[in-house]
């Protein structure tokens, strides 16, 4: 049976890509920044391997505002996470941009067990090629790493987007996020041709009201242990290191759950069943 996930969030705030539109681009982060990262990322695998058992915690996704698998540290906190008993699954958002021999080397070394890593691979137009993506992703799938796949729905980059779903394997789900800034809605069309790509894109075009009832079995950590219900909603007055035998009851103050993270964290989105027990994950059954 599915146990609670955490989203930890971190504070790295930088990125080997720099994509127009993404503040995380532009930032240079200092060695004492990736320090405190690094020390605040070893403290939480380390008080997560403590406490998954009595806060009853089976998952964990990284959801860092940049790209953080660029990093050796979280791929042996990752190996120390996947070798608990209790957790089924541990991943990342990224970028897939690192270096994929290395990394799983330096996994497996670290005693890893990439049968319970989860990627969740973004594809960014401006920084790489579908080609490129696509063999990165391949080169992940012949290490036995499960991922799904994704990009913006820009309907400037349809035909990319028909190209990203024609070069990855039929069990690799590809979804697609609806595009922020967007100063107008998809015509009939533009819907359509999405949702020819990604079947559940329907989603991102009508998010469920809030109701932080829902919202219970889920929680995200940023570095320094600051807790919050999901990424829309409130700071929590407990911290993570403060939490004994059990999460939080979550507040909200929002109208709708307007993000894929927000919602998918939710139990009746997990109750649909399309994406399995960790629904967050964003892998199809
Ligand atoms: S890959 Fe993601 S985090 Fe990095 S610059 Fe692009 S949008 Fe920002
Ligand atoms: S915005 Fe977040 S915390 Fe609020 S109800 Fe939606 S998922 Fe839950």
């Amino acid at each position: 049976m599915a146990g609670n996930t955490i989203l930890y969030r971190g504070s790295l705030k930088s990125c080997n890509y720099h994509c127009s539109y993404c503040p995380f681009s532009k930032h240079k982060e200092s060695m004492r920044e990736l320090q405190t990262d690094r020390q605040q990322w070893i403290r939480f695998c380390r008080s997560l391997a403590e406490r998954a058992a009595v806060l009853d915690i089976r998952a964990l996704l990284v959801a860092p505002y940049g790209e953080a698998l660029i990093h050796s540290w979280y791929w042996r906190g990752f190996a120390e996470l996947t070798r608990l008993q209790r957790t089924d699954a541990v991943g990342a958002q990224t970028n897939l941009s690192f270096p994929v021999a290395s990394s799983m080397e330096y996994f497996r070394q670290a005693g890893g067990c990439g049968d319970k890593l989860r990627l969740w691979a973004s594809f960014h137009p401006e920084m790489v090629s579908v080609s490129r993506f696509a063999k990165q992703c391949g080169r992940m799938l012949d290490e036995g790493v499960r991922l799904c796949a994704g990009a913006v729905a820009n309907p400037k980059y349809l035909e990319v987007c028909r190209q990203i779903r024609k070069a990855l394997p039929a069990e690799v789900y590809l979804w697609l996020n609806r595009m922020d800034g967007q100063k107008r809605p998809y015509t009939e069309e533009e819907q359509r041709a999405f949702e020819e790509i990604d079947p559940f894109f329907f989603r991102e075009l009508s998010y469920p009201q809030a109701d932080c009832k829902q919202c219970e079995k889920r929680l995200f950590v940023e570095g320094d242990g600051t807790l919050r219900t999901c990424n829309l909603g409130m700071r929590q007055k407990r911290n993570w290191y403060e939490l004994a035998s059990d999460f939080p009851k979550p507040e909200c103050r929002r109208k709708f759950c307007s993000c894929y993270l927000a919602y998918a964290g939710r139990e009746d989105f997990g109750r649909a069943g399309d994406f399995g027990e960790y629904p967050l994950f964003r892998m199809l059954k």
